[in-house]
């Protein structure tokens, strides 16, 4: 096909999306989910910060992305793949954070199958100074209740249409360790709890090497990190990412070191880091993986009004 008639195409394509009654619904359910963890946050004492979306810093991620870079006046940026260095810095200030922030991670085509990635999506990112991932988890336990039960009271019309009937959860969620579900399942745990799930459940305690750098290794069990992925229910697999913090200078270098990274990449992070930071813990949950639960979705595209799914272009 000419390229003339492809865009002709991915237009229409456009133009008649917009109006479809079952994004619409899906778009209904996701402006009154993000107005209840905005709310809900917010009674907690957070604070809501504007998101970021250039930085000479952003999240190495464990897995390969393409760089998406930006140079300007002789200076580098990468597009934000997630806010994990500016919430850490942020919390010096107040001491509750969030952000409803855009993030960009190029993926590469295979997993524009799993139904569950996009190129750009949003992430409700939370950081709080000297919590504990007890505290976090305990918060995502509470944060996904309240939007769940919000959302069913709100959007009986839109459930509906969709078929879906949504569980309130009880508390708290059952947890499983990394290395658990790891041994039982091999590499595809997630998927295979996901599916046999009926409530959403964490996994904690991630080996060292299968996360970034900056999720905090227990000191009384080296190796182990004290982190958490929250899993959803009924095969919708992961929804959020999150844990305790490596703060100080010299772990923040060791943990970059053993992951392969170059310290000099995040030469900004690091001297910010030797200025002090606090502990923190925080996570980050993906608003679209949520709309496509919240909707029982197929695929998160059938819930984004203008989905970048890897390798397709879209508006
Ligand atoms: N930065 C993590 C992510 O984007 C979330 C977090 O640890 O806060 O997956
Ligand atoms: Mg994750």
């Amino acid at each position: 096909m000419d390229p003339r008639s492809r865009i002709e195409e991915l237009a229409e394509f456009c133009y008649r999306r917009v109006s479809d009654q079952k994004l619409k619904y899906a778009l209904l359910v996701q402006s009154e989910a993000v107005r209840a963890m905005g709310d809900f946050l917010r009674s907690r004492g957070f604070v809501e910060i504007l998101p970021v979306i250039l930085s000479p810093v952003t999240d190495p991620l464990r897995h390969a992305t393409g760089r998406a870079e930006v140079e300007y006046y002789g200076q580098r940026y990468q597009l934000t793949r997630s806010m994990i260095f500016h919430k850490q810095i942020a919390v010096l200030g107040h001491e509750r954070i969030f952000s409803f922030s855009p993030n960009v991670r190029l993926e590469p085509v295979e997993l524009a199958d799993t139904g569950r990635h996009l190129v750009e999506f949003t992430q409700l990112d939370l950081e709080v100074r000297g919590a504990t991932r007890e505290d976090v988890m305990a918060l995502g336990e509470e944060l996904l209740v309240y939007t769940l039960s919000w959302v069913q009271e709100q959007c009986a019309e839109a459930l509906a249409v969709f078929g879906r009937k949504l569980r309130i959860p009880s508390r708290p969620f059952r947890r499983v360790s990394y290395r658990d579900a790891y041994d039982r399942y091999g590499t595809n745990y997630e998927v295979i709890l996901s599916q046999e799930s009926e409530e959403p459940l964490w996994i904690v305690d991630m080996a060292v090497e299968a996360r970034e750098f900056y999720d905090r290794e227990d000191p009384e069990r080296p190796g182990t990190l004290v982190d958490m992925d929250l899993i959803y229910p009924e095969g919708f697999g992961e929804a959020l990412s999150g844990g305790e913090r490596e703060y100080t200078p010299e772990r923040i270098l060791a943990r970059m070191e053993r992951a392969g990274l170059d310290p000099e990449d995040y030469r900004l992070y690091l001297e910010i880091a030797r200025r002090g930071l606090y502990p923190s813990a925080g996570f980050g949950i993906g608003v679209e993986r949520l709309t496509r639960f919240l909707c029982g979705l197929r695929r998160i595209e059938d819930g984004v009004l203008f989905p970048k799914v890897p390798g397709t272009l879209s508006l």
